[in-house]
C-alpha cells in the first residue's frame, strides 16, 4: 500500500462514528462518547443550520443501526425576534425531528425525547450567519441526546409491552418547536394512547439530577406525578443524589419543572418526567442557576460558547460526563423497563 493510500484509509477510519465502532463499551462510557462526538462534530447546530441537519443525519444512522424503525420529520418554523429598536425580524426555516420506534403490543406509547439543536443569538439572526457561532452545546444538549441514545441501545431488544418512541427534537431553542411539531403530527388516537413522555435536557453542569413532573398535568391530576415519584424512589434505593424542585418560586410549584420539550406534552395533557441537572435551590429558585461552582460565572453554562464545550466543562467538572451518564442510566433503565412492561424494576 502506498503511503498516500494508507493516509487515505486512516482518514476514512477516523470518520467512523465512535458509537458504531465502539459497540462493546459499557452503556455509560458509550453515552459519554456520544456526548463528546455530537458536541465536537456538530457545533453550532441551531435550528435551520446545516449542522443541525448533519446532526439529524447522524442520529438517524445511529438509531436505525440499533434496529429501530427510524424516520425524519421535517417541519417549517421561523425565527421571530424583536430587536431593541423595535425592528421585527422574521426568518422562515426548516428544522427536523428524528423518530425511532420500537413497537409494543399494548397499543400504548412511551416517548423518550431530547432536543439536539443548540441556541442561537440575535447576532446570528441579524448577520444571517446561522451556524457561524461555535456553540458546542455539550451540556445543552449533547448530554441528553447521548443518554437517550444509550437508553435506545440498551432497550433495543427488551420485550416491551408498550411502544417506545425515541425522539430527537429540532428547534427546541426557538420555543419547543420540534416537540410541538411532533405532537401536531399525531393522530388524536395516538395522542390519547401516549402514556408518558420522558425528557432529557442538560444533564452535566447542574449540581444534581432532578426529576420533575408537569405543572398542568399534576394540577389536573396528582397521579401524573407517579413517574417522578418512581424515578426518585429508584434513585434513593441506588444511593444516587436525585432531587425534585422544592417549589421556592411561585411560578414553579414543588415537584414540577419547566422550560423544555416536556412542556408541549404537559400542555397536551400527557404526563411527563422531566430529567435535568441544575440546582432549584439557588438564585431565584426558578431552576435557571445550575451551580454555585466558581468556575461557572453566573451559575449557568446554558447558551455560552465559552463554557458549554469540551475544553472547559470537563476541566471544571472532572469525570462528570461518565458519572452523570452512569447515574442517569442506572435510574432510567430499570424505570423504562418497568414503565414499558418489559420487566419489573428490582
Ligand atoms: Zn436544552
Amino acid at each position: 500500500m502506498t503511503l498516500h493510500k494508507m493516509l487515505l484509509l486512516l482518514g476514512l477510519l477516523s470518520c467512523i462514528p465512535p458509537g458504531v465502532a465502539a459497540d462493546g463499551l459499557p452503556a455509560a462510557e458509550w453515552a459519554a462518547r456520544e456526548m463528546r462526538y455530537i458536541a465536537s462534530q456538530f457545533p453550532g447546530r441551531l435550528a435551520g443550520a446545516e449542522r443541525e441537519f448533519a446532526a439529524a443525519e447522524y442520529l438517524h444512522i445511529q438509531l436505525s443501526s440499533m434496529g429501530y424503525q427510524t424516520h425524519t420529520q421535517a417541519f417549517d418554523t421561523e425565527y421571530n425576534y424583536v430587536f431593541a429598536n423595535n425592528v421585527r425580524q422574521r426568518r422562515l426555516l426548516q428544522s427536523r425531528n428524528v423518530i425511532a420506534t420500537k413497537p409494543g403490543v399494548s397499543g400504548q406509547v412511551i416517548v423518550i425525547g431530547a432536543h439536539f439543536d443548540t441556541a442561537t443569538t440575535l447576532h446570528e439572526v441579524h448577520e444571517g450567519v446561522f451556524g457561524g457561532e461555535q456553540l458546542q452545546g455539550l451540556d445543552d444538549n449533547a448530554s441528553g441526546v447521548g443518554v437517550m441514545l444509550a437508553l435506545a441501545r440498551e432497550l433495543a431488544n427488551a420485550p416491551v409491552q408498550h411502544t417506545l418512541k425515541f425522539v430527537a427534537f429540532g428547534a427546541k431553542e426557538l420555543g419547543m418547536k420540534g416537540s410541538q411539531a411532533y405532537l401536531d403530527s399525531l393522530p388524536p388516537a395516538e395522542r390519547s394512547r401516549t402514556l408518558l413522555m420522558v425528557n432529557l435536557d442538560s444533564l452535566l453542569t447542574g449540581d444534581a439530577l432532578y426529576f420533575n413532573a408537569g405543572k398542568r398535568t399534576v394540577a389536573a391530576n396528582p397521579a401524573a406525578g407517579a413517574a417522578r415519584d418512581r424515578a426518585l424512589a429508584l434513585a434513593a434505593a441506588l444511593g444516587i443524589d436525585a432531587r425534585s424542585n422544592p417549589g421556592l418560586h411561585p411560578d414553579y410549584p414543588a415537584g414540577t419543572g419547566c422550560c423544555s420539550d416536556q412542556e408541549s406534552f404537559d400542555k397536551a395533557g400527557i404526563p411527563v418526567l422531566a430529567v435535568e441537572a441544575t440546582n432549584w435551590s439557588l438564585g431565584k429558585g426558578d431552576g435557571y442557576m445550575q451551580t454555585a461552582l466558581p468556575g461557572v460565572t453566573g451559575g449557568s453554562s446554558w447558551h455560552r460558547p465559552d463554557i458549554d464545550n469540551l475544553a472547559r466543562l470537563p476541566q471544571l467538572l472532572p469525570g462528570r460526563l461518565e458519572q452523570r451518564a452512569r447515574d442517569s442510566l442506572r435510574i432510567l433503565l430499570p424505570f423504562l423497563l418497568e414503565a414499558s412492561g418489559a420487566r419489573p424494576a428490582p
